[in-house]
Order: structure tokens, then C-alpha cells, then sequence
């Protein structure tokens, strides 16, 4: 019997029933083995505490129940030959179509506005714009990026996407590499940020892309803190040269309470759950790799550890 072993610091039981309907074949284990015990095959990770994942040799696959694995490349506890499997399922693309288009939306059309407004008992009507006269840039063209974007383009924004490869989406304008970023967000007045975090997209979002976009734009980061340069940020939208930015992901999660992000009028802040990993689906989509890696056929989402995502 094959062992299948959770290392996730939330709800391993829950976990573990969801695992043991799915693969009833298998043993599911949810403390760590003690010396003499049988190996464990596969390890179902979040973000275990140092040590964990090097305190379990010979493992076959890593299995992350999350989309983001740069923790566990910097780990160094992953053996070069072991496949890392990243989390792709349709839950997370639909939670961060939902956050992505819900705060887009909300800006597009004032929404936060006339709240404040509301608050100063204040009768006093924007000029509202219609989707087709906005330009949307999405950095990242990958699980997430694609159905965004798809997204975009249904409700009619000028759509643009950037990508390493320049991977196209149906209706939107496709833009690549280095050379195509600053063309991908110039003039776009939402610029939304769904690349992984590697060492080459690591602080990309900077004073250069939020002059690049139109004066008075909006900046949306589903992705990670480290893209962003978070002094040029706050300059940017001092200067007036964005009007707002809402982050959901932080350099340190959970923001510290000294940050001047939580602060800043302009910038909203939301607790990382864009698009948090739902057990249910994330579990099937693991069991189905798990049997496929079993009948020798290929997996899906095996991380490159070269590029890093
Ligand atoms: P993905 O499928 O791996 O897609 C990554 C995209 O980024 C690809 O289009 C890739 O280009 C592009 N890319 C990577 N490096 C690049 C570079 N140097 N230059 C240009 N383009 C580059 O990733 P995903 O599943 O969409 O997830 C994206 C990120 O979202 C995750 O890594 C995670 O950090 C974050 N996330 C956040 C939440 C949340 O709740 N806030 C939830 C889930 C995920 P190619 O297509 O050419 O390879």
C-alpha cells in the first residue's frame, strides 16, 4: 500500500478524510514517521515548518496544495530529482477571476467612491466611463492570467496580456519578454499582476511600469508581495499618478501592523484570499496526478525548477 503523507499546518484531519475517500488504496498519514517506519511515497505539502520536508528521504513526488511554490524551492530541502506538482484546479482560477474582475469592476465604475460620498451624505455623480474606453494589462498568462483575461475581454476592457512565451488569449493583445513589457502596460490604466515570484520577476513592478500606465490608473496585485517595489507604490499613488492600488499579498504575510500600506487612503489591503486553495477540489486534482504518475502517464503542472515556476 502506497503512503501518501499531509504536511499542511491547517486541518490535516479534514485533509486526510478528504485523501482517504479519494484514494482508498492508499495510506494516508498525517504524522511525521518515525525511524523503522515504511517509507512514504508521496508528500501533500502547504508551507510545513523548516526541516519537515528533509525529515522524509525518498519521497516520488511533492504535491503542493498551493499555486505559489517559491517557499519550497528556497527551502533546499527538495532533492533535485524529485518532481515538484504545483496546484492548478479550476477553484483557484475562478476565486481569482472573481477577486480580479470584483475590484476592477469596483473601480472602473466608482464604486468605492460613492460609498465615501454615501458616508458624507454627499449627492455628487463621476464621470462613469464604459469598458471598451479602458485598457487592461495582465502581467502573467498562466492558470490564473488566462481566464482574467478571458474575463476582461468579455466585458469588453481593452485587453492585454505578457507572458515569457506571448501566449495569446482569444481578443486580447499578446506581448512578450523583457522587450514587451513596458509596450504590454503602456497607457493601461488597470494593471493587474499574476506572475509567479522568481528570481526574474522578483520587484517588477516598479517606478517604471506605474509611469508607464495611464496617469490616474489602478494597480491590482493577486500575486506576490516581492513583485512589488513597495516605496514606488506608495510614491506612485501619492503623485496622483495612480489613483489607487488594491494588494492582497504582501513581503510579509501577515502585514505587519507598523506597515504604512494598512494606512494609505489610496491603497486597499486584503488578507491573501483571492483565490485561497478549496480542499475539495485541490484533493481530486491531486488524486488524479497521483494515479495518473501510477499508470506511468505524465503529470500535470511539474514545476521547472530551472525557471522556477
Ligand atoms: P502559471 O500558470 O505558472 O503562470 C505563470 C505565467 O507567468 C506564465 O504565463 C508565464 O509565462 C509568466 N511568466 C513567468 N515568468 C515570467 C517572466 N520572467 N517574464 C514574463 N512572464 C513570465 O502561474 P499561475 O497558476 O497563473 O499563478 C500565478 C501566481 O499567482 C502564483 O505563482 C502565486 O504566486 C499567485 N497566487 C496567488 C493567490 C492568492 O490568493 N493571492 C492564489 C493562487 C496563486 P509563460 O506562459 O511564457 O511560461
Amino acid at each position: 500500500m502506497k503512503r501518501i503523507l499531509i504536511a499542511s499546518k491547517g486541518k490535516p484531519e479534514h485533509l486526510a478524510a478528504l485523501f482517504r475517500d479519494a484514494l482508498p488504496e492508499h495510506e494516508i498519514l498525517i504524522d511525521m514517521p518515525k525511524p523503522g517506519d515504511a517509507p512514504v511515497d508521496y508528500m501533500v505539502v502547504g508551507r510545513p515548518a523548516a526541516g519537515v520536508i528533509a525529515s522524509v528521504p525518498g519521497v516520488k513526488l511533492i504535491l503542493s496544495l498551493n499555486a505559489g511554490i517559491e517557499h519550497l524551492l528556497h527551502s533546499g530541502e527538495i532533492a533535485e530529482e524529485t518532481p515538484i506538482v504545483r496546484m492548478v484546479d479550476d477553484g483557484l482560477a475562478e476565486g481569482m477571476t472573481e477577486w480580479v474582475l470584483a475590484e476592477a469592476l469596483a473601480w472602473h465604475r466608482n464604486l468605492r467612491q460613492y460609498e465615501g460620498f454615501q458616508r458624507d451624505v454627499k449627492w455628487q455623480p463621476l464621470a462613469e466611463k464604459l469598458a471598451h474606453e479602458r485598457t487592461v494589462t495582465i502581467l502573467g498568462a498562466g492558470a490564473l492570467g488566462t481566464p482574467v483575461a478571458r474575463h476582461f475581454v468579455a466585458f469588453g476592457f481593452k485587453t492585454r496580456i505578457w507572458s515569457r512565451s506571448g501566449r495569446t488569449v482569444e481578443g486580447a493583445q499578446a506581448f512578450a519578454g523583457t522587450e514587451g513589457l513596458i509596450p504590454a502596460v503602456s497607457g493601461a490604466d488597470i494593471l493587474v499582476n499574476l506572475l509567479p515570484l522568481t528570481a526574474e520577476t522578483e520587484n517588477i513592478v516598479d517606478a517604471r511600469l506605474f509611469a508607464a500606465q495611464a496617469k490616474g490608473g489602478f494597480f491590482i496585485n493577486g500575486a506576490r508581495g516581492g513583485h512589488v517595489v513597495d516605496a514606488d507604490l506608495i510614491a506612485a499613488v501619492e503623485s496622483g499618478q495612480l489613483s489607487a492600488a488594491v494588494l492582497d499579498v504582501f513581503r510579509v504575510e501577515p502585514l505587519p501592523e507598523s506597515d504604512p500600506l494598512w494606512r494609505h487612503p489610496n491603497i486597499l489591503i486584503s488578507p491573501h484570499v483571492a483565490a485561497p486553495t478549496h480542499m475539495h477540489i485541490a484533493v481530486q486534482e491531486i488524486a488524479r496526478n497521483i494515479q495518473r504518475f501510477e499508470r506511468g502517464e505524465a503529470i500535470a503542472h511539474i514545476v521547472d525548477k530551472a525557471k522556477g515556476y
